[in-house]
Protein backbone atom coordinates (compact mmCIF):
# COMPACT_ATOMS: atom_id res chain seq x y z
CA UNK A 1 0.00 0.00 0.00
CA UNK A 2 1.91 3.71 -1.08
CA UNK A 3 2.42 5.54 2.00
CA UNK A 4 2.44 8.50 -0.15
CA UNK A 5 4.80 10.11 2.45
CA UNK A 6 6.42 14.02 2.02
CA UNK A 7 9.07 14.56 4.26
CA UNK A 8 9.18 17.65 6.37
CA UNK A 9 11.86 17.29 8.21
CA UNK A 10 14.69 14.53 7.64
CA UNK A 11 15.95 11.95 10.18
CA UNK A 12 15.31 8.77 11.58
CA UNK A 13 12.69 7.80 14.43
CA UNK A 14 12.04 5.17 16.29
CA UNK A 15 8.96 4.87 19.05
CA UNK A 16 5.54 3.65 20.38
CA UNK A 17 3.29 5.83 18.73
CA UNK A 18 0.63 8.00 20.47
CA UNK A 19 -2.82 9.33 18.74
CA UNK A 20 -4.04 12.78 19.01
CA UNK A 21 -6.97 13.51 17.14
CA UNK A 22 -7.59 17.38 16.36
CA UNK A 23 -11.42 18.90 16.32
CA UNK A 24 -13.82 17.21 18.06
CA UNK A 25 -17.89 16.77 17.79
CA UNK A 26 -19.53 19.10 19.87
CA UNK A 27 -23.30 20.71 19.40
CA UNK A 28 -23.89 23.45 17.07
CA UNK A 29 -27.09 25.45 18.45
CA UNK A 30 -26.99 27.00 22.09
CA UNK A 31 -29.69 25.66 24.20
CA UNK A 32 -28.74 28.33 26.05
CA UNK A 33 -26.75 31.76 25.09
CA UNK A 34 -25.92 33.05 28.45
CA UNK A 35 -24.59 30.09 29.62
CA UNK A 36 -22.38 29.93 26.19
CA UNK A 37 -21.13 33.57 26.69
CA UNK A 38 -20.09 32.18 30.21
CA UNK A 39 -18.25 29.04 28.76
CA UNK A 40 -16.42 31.08 26.22
CA UNK A 41 -15.32 33.47 29.16
CA UNK A 42 -14.27 31.02 31.29
CA UNK A 43 -12.26 28.92 28.65
CA UNK A 44 -10.68 31.93 27.67
CA UNK A 45 -9.28 32.25 31.04
CA UNK A 46 -8.40 28.76 31.55
CA UNK A 47 -6.28 28.60 28.24
CA UNK A 48 -4.05 32.00 28.78
CA UNK A 49 -3.65 30.27 32.69
CA UNK A 50 -2.53 27.24 31.11
CA UNK A 51 0.53 29.45 29.13
CA UNK A 52 1.69 31.16 32.12
CA UNK A 53 5.04 31.07 32.98
CA UNK A 54 5.52 29.37 28.66
CA UNK A 55 8.57 31.79 28.14
CA UNK A 56 8.82 30.69 24.71
CA UNK A 57 7.44 33.03 21.98
CA UNK A 58 5.68 30.81 20.32
CA UNK A 59 3.30 30.76 23.23
CA UNK A 60 3.28 34.54 23.98
CA UNK A 61 2.16 35.30 20.59
CA UNK A 62 -1.12 32.54 21.21
CA UNK A 63 -1.22 34.37 24.64
CA UNK A 64 -1.85 37.52 22.71
CA UNK A 65 -3.97 36.40 20.25
CA UNK A 66 -6.36 34.36 23.06
CA UNK A 67 -6.64 37.77 25.40
CA UNK A 68 -7.42 39.83 22.04
CA UNK A 69 -10.66 41.66 22.50
CA UNK A 70 -11.48 41.57 18.84
CA UNK A 71 -11.94 37.50 19.44
CA UNK A 72 -14.01 37.41 22.51
CA UNK A 73 -16.09 39.78 20.71
CA UNK A 74 -16.34 38.40 17.85
CA UNK A 75 -17.29 35.35 19.38
CA UNK A 76 -20.01 36.66 22.05
CA UNK A 77 -21.61 38.29 19.00
CA UNK A 78 -22.16 35.03 17.02
CA UNK A 79 -23.57 33.22 19.87
CA UNK A 80 -25.65 35.90 20.34
CA UNK A 81 -26.92 36.61 17.15
CA UNK A 82 -27.01 32.67 15.95
CA UNK A 83 -27.99 31.18 18.89
CA UNK A 84 -24.34 29.25 18.31
CA UNK A 85 -22.66 27.31 20.92
CA UNK A 86 -18.94 28.55 21.95
CA UNK A 87 -17.80 25.68 19.95
CA UNK A 88 -19.23 26.50 17.04
CA UNK A 89 -18.85 30.24 17.23
CA UNK A 90 -15.47 30.04 18.03
CA UNK A 91 -15.02 27.59 14.84
CA UNK A 92 -16.89 30.07 12.59
CA UNK A 93 -15.25 33.16 13.66
CA UNK A 94 -11.16 31.29 13.19
CA UNK A 95 -12.59 29.79 9.95
CA UNK A 96 -13.48 33.74 8.91
CA UNK A 97 -9.27 35.02 10.00
CA UNK A 98 -8.13 31.97 8.10
CA UNK A 99 -10.31 32.54 5.21
CA UNK A 100 -8.47 36.69 5.33
CA UNK A 101 -4.98 35.42 6.32
CA UNK A 102 -5.44 32.68 3.04
CA UNK A 103 -6.48 35.32 0.65
CA UNK A 104 -3.44 37.50 1.31
CA UNK A 105 -0.72 36.89 -1.18
CA UNK A 106 2.15 36.50 1.61
CA UNK A 107 3.34 33.17 2.14
CA UNK A 108 4.29 33.59 5.53
CA UNK A 109 1.20 34.87 6.60
CA UNK A 110 -0.49 31.81 5.13
CA UNK A 111 0.96 29.50 6.97
CA UNK A 112 0.31 31.11 10.31
CA UNK A 113 -3.01 29.89 9.45
CA UNK A 114 -1.56 26.88 11.53
CA UNK A 115 -1.32 28.50 15.08
CA UNK A 116 -4.65 30.20 14.73
CA UNK A 117 -6.13 26.61 14.75
CA UNK A 118 -3.38 25.43 17.26
CA UNK A 119 -4.55 28.32 19.27
CA UNK A 120 -8.62 27.15 18.51
CA UNK A 121 -7.97 23.94 19.18
CA UNK A 122 -6.70 24.52 22.22
CA UNK A 123 -9.92 26.41 23.54
CA UNK A 124 -12.19 23.53 22.51
CA UNK A 125 -10.64 21.12 24.26
CA UNK A 126 -11.22 22.75 27.10
CA UNK A 127 -14.57 23.98 26.02
CA UNK A 128 -15.41 20.05 24.95
CA UNK A 129 -13.00 19.12 28.35
CA UNK A 130 -11.02 16.64 26.75
CA UNK A 131 -7.72 16.52 28.03
CA UNK A 132 -5.31 14.31 26.24
CA UNK A 133 -2.62 12.80 28.86
CA UNK A 134 0.51 12.56 27.05
CA UNK A 135 3.01 9.74 27.48
CA UNK A 136 6.11 10.53 30.33
CA UNK A 137 8.39 8.87 28.11
CA UNK A 138 9.53 8.96 24.14
CA UNK A 139 6.73 8.36 21.81
CA UNK A 140 6.02 8.62 17.76
CA UNK A 141 3.54 11.63 17.67
CA UNK A 142 0.67 10.75 15.03
CA UNK A 143 -1.67 13.66 14.33
CA UNK A 144 -3.97 15.45 11.36
CA UNK A 145 -2.24 18.27 11.72
CA UNK A 146 1.16 19.13 14.08
CA UNK A 147 0.25 22.02 16.55
CA UNK A 148 3.31 23.52 17.53
CA UNK A 149 2.29 23.88 21.01
CA UNK A 150 1.91 20.08 21.54
CA UNK A 151 5.44 19.73 20.01
CA UNK A 152 6.78 22.58 22.10
CA UNK A 153 5.72 21.10 25.16
CA UNK A 154 6.79 17.40 24.94
CA UNK A 155 9.78 18.36 22.62
CA UNK A 156 12.06 16.33 25.47
CA UNK A 157 10.08 13.00 24.86
CA UNK A 158 8.50 13.27 20.91
CA UNK A 159 10.81 11.35 18.51
CA UNK A 160 9.33 11.68 15.37
CA UNK A 161 5.73 13.26 13.92
CA UNK A 162 3.35 11.62 11.28
CA UNK A 163 0.49 14.25 10.61
CA UNK A 164 -1.51 14.11 7.63
CA UNK A 165 -1.18 17.41 6.24
CA UNK A 166 1.48 20.01 7.02
CA UNK A 167 2.67 22.88 5.03
CA UNK A 168 6.38 23.03 4.33
CA UNK A 169 7.38 26.52 5.92
CA UNK A 170 4.29 26.33 9.04
CA UNK A 171 5.76 26.96 12.05
CA UNK A 172 5.24 23.53 13.43
CA UNK A 173 7.84 22.09 10.15
CA UNK A 174 9.92 25.04 11.18
CA UNK A 175 10.09 24.01 14.47
CA UNK A 176 10.67 20.12 13.55
CA UNK A 177 13.67 21.20 11.82
CA UNK A 178 15.08 23.31 13.94
CA UNK A 179 14.71 20.98 16.76
CA UNK A 180 16.07 18.00 14.26
CA UNK A 181 12.82 15.82 14.83
CA UNK A 182 11.91 13.68 11.78
CA UNK A 183 8.67 14.41 10.45
CA UNK A 184 6.48 13.19 7.64
CA UNK A 185 2.94 13.58 6.25
CA UNK A 186 0.86 10.34 5.20
CA UNK A 187 -2.19 9.26 4.13
CA UNK A 188 -1.66 6.02 6.52
CA UNK A 189 -4.42 5.45 8.87
CA UNK A 190 -1.81 4.54 12.07
CA UNK A 191 -2.89 3.90 15.75
CA UNK A 192 -2.07 4.70 18.74
CA UNK A 193 0.61 2.43 20.95
CA UNK A 194 2.19 -0.04 18.21
CA UNK A 195 6.11 0.30 17.53
CA UNK A 196 7.11 2.44 14.68
CA UNK A 197 9.90 3.62 12.54
CA UNK A 198 10.21 6.79 10.11
CA UNK A 199 13.19 6.52 8.07
CA UNK A 200 13.02 9.54 5.47
CA UNK A 201 16.31 8.23 3.51
CA UNK A 202 14.30 5.43 2.07
CA UNK A 203 11.13 7.44 2.61
CA UNK A 204 9.36 4.84 4.23
CA UNK A 205 7.66 4.42 7.64
CA UNK A 206 7.57 1.02 9.10
CA UNK A 207 5.07 -0.48 11.09
CA UNK A 208 5.47 -3.01 13.86
CA UNK A 209 9.29 -3.58 12.71
CA UNK A 210 11.63 -6.16 13.37
CA UNK A 211 14.45 -6.58 15.74
CA UNK A 212 17.33 -5.90 12.90
CA UNK A 213 15.17 -2.77 11.67
CA UNK A 214 15.26 -1.37 15.19
CA UNK A 215 18.75 -2.20 15.15
CA UNK A 216 19.67 -1.00 12.18
CA UNK A 217 17.77 2.57 12.87
CA UNK A 218 19.62 3.16 16.38
CA UNK A 219 23.05 2.72 14.64
CA UNK A 220 22.29 5.21 11.95
CA UNK A 221 20.84 7.81 14.70
CA UNK A 222 24.31 7.17 16.61
CA UNK A 223 26.03 7.85 13.11
CA UNK A 224 23.95 10.57 12.50
CA UNK A 225 25.10 12.33 15.95
CA UNK A 226 28.76 11.63 15.70
CA UNK A 227 31.29 13.89 13.48
CA UNK A 228 34.94 14.63 13.89
CA UNK A 229 35.63 17.76 12.91
CA UNK A 230 38.72 18.43 10.44
CA UNK A 231 41.21 20.90 11.62
CA UNK A 232 40.40 24.26 9.67
CA UNK A 233 43.07 26.60 10.14
CA UNK A 234 42.04 29.84 8.74
CA UNK A 235 38.50 28.90 8.04
CA UNK A 236 35.58 29.25 9.88
CA UNK A 237 32.37 26.75 9.93
CA UNK A 238 29.62 28.78 11.13
CA UNK A 239 25.94 28.64 11.60
CA UNK A 240 22.60 30.48 10.74
CA UNK A 241 20.29 30.25 13.24
CA UNK A 242 16.83 31.88 13.74
CA UNK A 243 16.73 31.54 17.34
CA UNK A 244 18.29 31.25 20.20
CA UNK A 245 16.92 27.88 20.74
CA UNK A 246 19.75 26.60 17.72
CA UNK A 247 22.35 27.73 19.78
CA UNK A 248 22.82 24.85 21.92
CA UNK A 249 23.12 22.85 18.57
CA UNK A 250 25.65 25.12 17.29
CA UNK A 251 27.40 24.08 20.18
CA UNK A 252 26.84 20.77 20.28
CA UNK A 253 28.21 20.73 16.82
CA UNK A 254 31.44 22.33 17.49
CA UNK A 255 30.53 25.19 15.10
CA UNK A 256 33.08 28.18 15.03
CA UNK A 257 30.62 31.00 15.95
CA UNK A 258 27.44 32.02 14.06
CA UNK A 259 27.45 33.73 10.87
CA UNK A 260 24.30 34.64 10.45
CA UNK A 261 21.65 35.28 13.23
CA UNK A 262 18.19 36.35 11.53
CA UNK A 263 16.79 38.38 13.84
CA UNK A 264 13.33 39.07 11.79
CA UNK A 265 11.90 35.45 12.93
CA UNK A 266 12.39 37.05 16.80
CA UNK A 267 9.70 39.51 15.92
CA UNK A 268 7.30 37.39 13.87
CA UNK A 269 6.38 35.65 17.08
CA UNK A 270 4.90 38.65 18.17
CA UNK A 271 2.03 40.72 17.25
CA UNK A 272 3.40 44.27 18.32
CA UNK A 273 7.09 44.83 18.18
CA UNK A 274 9.49 43.52 21.05
CA UNK A 275 10.66 46.08 23.50
CA UNK A 276 14.65 47.02 24.05
CA UNK A 277 13.93 45.17 26.78
CA UNK A 278 12.49 41.87 25.63
CA UNK A 279 15.44 42.41 22.58
CA UNK A 280 18.26 43.05 25.31
CA UNK A 281 17.08 39.50 27.11
CA UNK A 282 17.33 37.97 23.84
CA UNK A 283 20.36 38.52 22.30
CA UNK A 284 22.35 38.56 25.60
CA UNK A 285 21.17 35.00 26.32
CA UNK A 286 22.21 34.04 22.77
CA UNK A 287 26.11 36.07 23.37
CA UNK A 288 26.36 34.16 26.82
CA UNK A 289 24.97 30.86 26.01
CA UNK A 290 27.41 30.78 22.99
CA UNK A 291 30.53 32.27 24.57
CA UNK A 292 33.30 34.14 23.19
CA UNK A 293 32.88 32.87 20.00
CA UNK A 294 32.10 35.28 16.34
CA UNK A 295 28.72 36.43 16.62
CA UNK A 296 27.03 38.19 14.00
CA UNK A 297 23.68 39.68 14.27
CA UNK A 298 21.54 40.78 11.17
CA UNK A 299 19.59 43.65 11.45
CA UNK A 300 16.04 42.44 10.46
CA UNK A 301 15.50 41.49 7.34
CA UNK A 302 11.72 41.86 6.28
CA UNK A 303 9.34 42.65 3.20
CA UNK A 304 8.78 40.56 0.23
CA UNK A 305 7.85 37.03 1.44
CA UNK A 306 8.94 38.14 5.17
CA UNK A 307 6.37 40.11 6.39
CA UNK A 308 5.83 40.86 10.43
CA UNK A 309 1.97 40.80 11.36
CA UNK A 310 1.81 44.58 12.67
CA UNK A 311 4.56 46.32 10.02
CA UNK A 312 3.83 47.22 6.36
CA UNK A 313 7.06 46.26 4.31
CA UNK A 314 6.37 45.72 0.60
CA UNK A 315 10.15 45.32 -0.19
CA UNK A 316 13.00 44.11 1.33
CA UNK A 317 15.98 46.32 1.47
CA UNK A 318 17.27 49.57 2.82
CA UNK A 319 13.82 51.80 3.27
CA UNK A 320 12.57 49.65 5.98
CA UNK A 321 15.20 51.01 8.15
CA UNK A 322 13.93 54.15 7.71
CA UNK A 323 9.77 53.74 7.85
CA UNK A 324 10.44 51.88 11.11
CA UNK A 325 13.05 53.77 12.99
CA UNK A 326 12.73 53.24 16.50
CA UNK A 327 12.57 49.56 16.01
CA UNK A 328 15.73 49.60 14.41
CA UNK A 329 17.13 51.99 17.40
CA UNK A 330 15.80 49.76 19.61
CA UNK A 331 17.01 46.91 18.06
CA UNK A 332 20.86 48.11 17.90
CA UNK A 333 20.94 49.07 21.09
CA UNK A 334 20.41 46.45 22.32
CA UNK A 335 22.88 44.81 20.13
CA UNK A 336 25.51 46.88 21.18
CA UNK A 337 24.48 46.13 25.11
CA UNK A 338 24.80 42.47 24.23
CA UNK A 339 27.93 42.92 23.39
CA UNK A 340 29.28 41.43 26.40
CA UNK A 341 32.94 39.93 24.93
CA UNK A 342 33.32 42.78 22.53
CA UNK A 343 32.91 39.98 19.71
CA UNK A 344 29.64 41.22 17.89
CA UNK A 345 29.28 41.87 14.28
CA UNK A 346 26.24 43.67 12.85
CA UNK A 347 24.91 43.51 9.75
CA UNK A 348 23.00 44.59 7.48
CA UNK A 349 20.86 42.95 4.73
CA UNK A 350 19.66 43.48 1.26
CA UNK A 351 22.24 46.60 0.68
CA UNK A 352 22.38 48.30 -2.94
CA UNK A 353 24.42 51.16 -2.60
CA UNK A 354 26.95 52.74 -0.58
CA UNK A 355 25.00 55.60 0.19
CA UNK A 356 22.48 53.36 2.20
CA UNK A 357 25.45 51.28 3.58
CA UNK A 358 27.19 54.41 4.96
CA UNK A 359 24.03 55.75 6.19
CA UNK A 360 23.14 53.12 8.76
CA UNK A 361 27.03 52.54 9.60
CA UNK A 362 26.83 56.05 10.92
CA UNK A 363 23.57 55.70 12.74
CA UNK A 364 24.50 52.50 14.53
CA UNK A 365 28.08 54.30 15.35
CA UNK A 366 26.15 57.42 16.99
CA UNK A 367 23.50 55.39 18.61
CA UNK A 368 27.26 53.72 20.03
CA UNK A 369 28.47 57.01 21.23
CA UNK A 370 25.46 57.63 22.61
CA UNK A 371 25.06 54.69 24.77
CA UNK A 372 29.03 55.69 25.79
CA UNK A 373 30.00 52.03 25.30
CA UNK A 374 33.49 51.48 24.07
CA UNK A 375 33.81 47.89 22.79
CA UNK A 376 34.85 46.96 19.82
CA UNK A 377 32.15 46.22 17.17
CA UNK A 378 32.43 45.04 13.16
CA UNK A 379 29.78 46.37 11.18
CA UNK A 380 29.55 44.91 7.91
CA UNK A 381 26.97 44.02 5.11
CA UNK A 382 25.44 40.87 3.03
CA UNK A 383 26.66 41.06 -0.21
CA UNK A 384 23.01 39.89 -2.05
CA UNK A 385 21.57 42.59 -4.55
CA UNK A 386 23.08 42.57 -8.33
CA UNK A 387 23.92 46.32 -7.87
CA UNK A 388 25.83 45.60 -4.73
CA UNK A 389 28.06 43.12 -6.03
CA UNK A 390 28.52 45.35 -9.31
CA UNK A 391 29.81 48.03 -7.58
CA UNK A 392 31.69 45.95 -4.85
CA UNK A 393 34.54 48.37 -4.61
CA UNK A 394 32.64 51.01 -3.50
CA UNK A 395 32.18 49.85 -0.31
CA UNK A 396 35.44 50.66 1.47
CA UNK A 397 33.25 51.58 4.62
CA UNK A 398 31.95 47.68 5.37
CA UNK A 399 33.78 46.02 7.88
CA UNK A 400 33.16 42.65 6.39
CA UNK A 401 31.17 41.12 3.89
CA UNK A 402 28.82 37.67 4.27
CA UNK A 403 27.32 36.41 0.43
CA UNK A 404 23.85 35.67 0.55
CA UNK A 405 23.17 33.43 -2.44
CA UNK A 406 19.81 32.89 -2.12
CA UNK A 407 18.71 36.35 -3.00
CA UNK A 408 21.50 36.77 -4.99
CA UNK A 409 20.38 33.91 -6.99
CA UNK A 410 17.20 35.54 -7.30
CA UNK A 411 18.59 38.98 -8.25
CA UNK A 412 20.85 36.71 -10.90
CA UNK A 413 19.43 33.68 -12.00
CA UNK A 414 15.76 34.40 -11.60
CA UNK A 415 15.80 31.18 -9.42
CA UNK A 416 13.76 31.45 -6.19
CA UNK A 417 14.42 29.47 -2.99
CA UNK A 418 13.31 26.12 -3.50
CA UNK A 419 15.17 25.64 -6.95
CA UNK A 420 18.53 27.42 -5.64
CA UNK A 421 18.77 23.66 -4.02
CA UNK A 422 18.67 22.52 -7.32
CA UNK A 423 20.85 25.19 -9.29
CA UNK A 424 22.13 24.08 -12.58
CA UNK A 425 26.12 24.13 -12.61
CA UNK A 426 26.17 26.85 -15.43
CA UNK A 427 25.09 29.16 -12.90
CA UNK A 428 27.35 28.02 -10.10
CA UNK A 429 30.49 28.57 -11.97
CA UNK A 430 29.02 32.02 -13.36
CA UNK A 431 28.27 32.87 -9.82
CA UNK A 432 32.13 31.59 -9.08
CA UNK A 433 33.18 33.97 -11.80
CA UNK A 434 31.09 37.03 -10.40
CA UNK A 435 32.74 36.49 -7.20
CA UNK A 436 36.77 36.33 -7.79
CA UNK A 437 36.62 40.20 -8.07
CA UNK A 438 34.73 39.73 -4.53
CA UNK A 439 37.61 38.11 -2.88
CA UNK A 440 40.54 39.87 -4.28
CA UNK A 441 38.70 43.11 -3.09
CA UNK A 442 38.99 41.29 0.66
CA UNK A 443 42.12 39.88 -0.02
CA UNK A 444 43.32 43.51 -0.44
CA UNK A 445 41.31 45.43 1.73
CA UNK A 446 41.85 42.55 4.92
CA UNK A 447 37.90 42.66 4.79
CA UNK A 448 36.86 39.32 6.36
CA UNK A 449 34.52 37.19 3.88
CA UNK A 450 31.70 34.72 4.61
CA UNK A 451 28.97 33.01 2.59
CA UNK A 452 25.96 32.41 4.31
CA UNK A 453 23.22 31.31 1.25
CA UNK A 454 22.21 27.84 0.77
CA UNK A 455 24.75 27.34 -1.82
CA UNK A 456 27.10 27.28 1.45
CA UNK A 457 26.21 24.01 1.50
CA UNK A 458 25.84 22.38 -1.62
CA UNK A 459 29.09 20.55 -1.60
CA UNK A 460 29.12 21.20 -5.39
CA UNK A 461 28.90 25.01 -5.07
CA UNK A 462 31.10 24.72 -2.00
CA UNK A 463 34.17 23.16 -3.54
CA UNK A 464 34.24 25.91 -6.71
CA UNK A 465 33.52 28.77 -4.17
CA UNK A 466 36.79 27.47 -1.70
CA UNK A 467 38.72 27.30 -5.15
CA UNK A 468 38.38 30.59 -5.69
CA UNK A 469 39.47 31.63 -1.85
CA UNK A 470 36.27 31.66 0.04
CA UNK A 471 37.47 30.32 3.27
CA UNK A 472 34.32 31.19 5.32
CA UNK A 473 31.14 29.40 5.54
CA UNK A 474 27.77 29.91 7.58
CA UNK A 475 24.98 27.46 7.19
CA UNK A 476 22.36 26.06 9.04
CA UNK A 477 22.99 23.32 11.84
CA UNK A 478 21.47 20.44 9.80
CA UNK A 479 23.96 20.95 6.89
CA UNK A 480 27.15 20.99 9.25
CA UNK A 481 27.85 17.41 8.50
CA UNK A 482 28.11 17.68 5.05
CA UNK A 483 29.87 21.16 4.90
CA UNK A 484 32.69 19.68 7.08
CA UNK A 485 32.95 16.75 4.76
CA UNK A 486 32.90 18.97 2.14
CA UNK A 487 35.99 20.93 3.21
CA UNK A 488 37.63 17.93 4.53
CA UNK A 489 38.16 16.12 0.78
CA UNK A 490 39.04 19.93 -0.56
CA UNK A 491 41.95 20.21 2.14
CA UNK A 492 42.92 16.62 0.89
CA UNK A 493 43.09 17.28 -2.45
CA UNK A 494 44.96 20.28 -2.32
CA UNK A 495 47.19 18.65 0.07
CA UNK A 496 48.04 15.60 -2.44
C1 LIG B 1 20.46 34.92 1.45
O1 LIG B 1 19.71 35.67 0.84
O2 LIG B 1 21.27 34.14 0.91
C2 LIG B 1 20.41 34.89 2.94
C3 LIG B 1 21.26 34.17 3.64
O3 LIG B 1 19.45 35.59 3.55
P1 LIG B 1 17.95 35.07 3.72
O4 LIG B 1 17.91 33.64 3.24
O5 LIG B 1 17.59 35.21 5.13
O6 LIG B 1 17.20 36.00 2.81
MG1 LIG C 1 18.71 37.28 1.87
Amino acid sequence: MSQNLKVISPGYAYGITFKVSDYTKYDIIAKDKNVELARFTEALKEASISLDGQDNPYFLIQKLILTDPLLKDGVNKLILRENLTAEAALNKTIKKYEDQILNSNSTYLQERVYDLKDMSQRLINILVDKKYTFPNKPFILVCDELLPSILLEHVNNIQGIISKKAGYMSHGAILARTLEIPFVTSSLEIPSNIPLIIDTRLNKIFLNPTKEQINNIKKLKKQEMSVDIIPHEGMLLLANIYGNEEIRKVKKYGFDGIGLYRTEFVFMHNNRPLTYNEQLNIYTEAVKTLGEKTFCFRTFDIGDDKQIPYLQAHKKGFLNYINNKEMFEDQIKAFINANLYGKMKIMFPMIETKEEFNYLKSWVLNIKKELNNDKPIKIGMMLETKMALEHIYDFTESDFFSIGTNDLSMQLYHLDREKVKKIPSKYIIDLQKKLKDVVNFCNKTGKELSMCGELAALPEATKLFLEIGIKNFSVSPSAFKDLNETISKYLKNINN
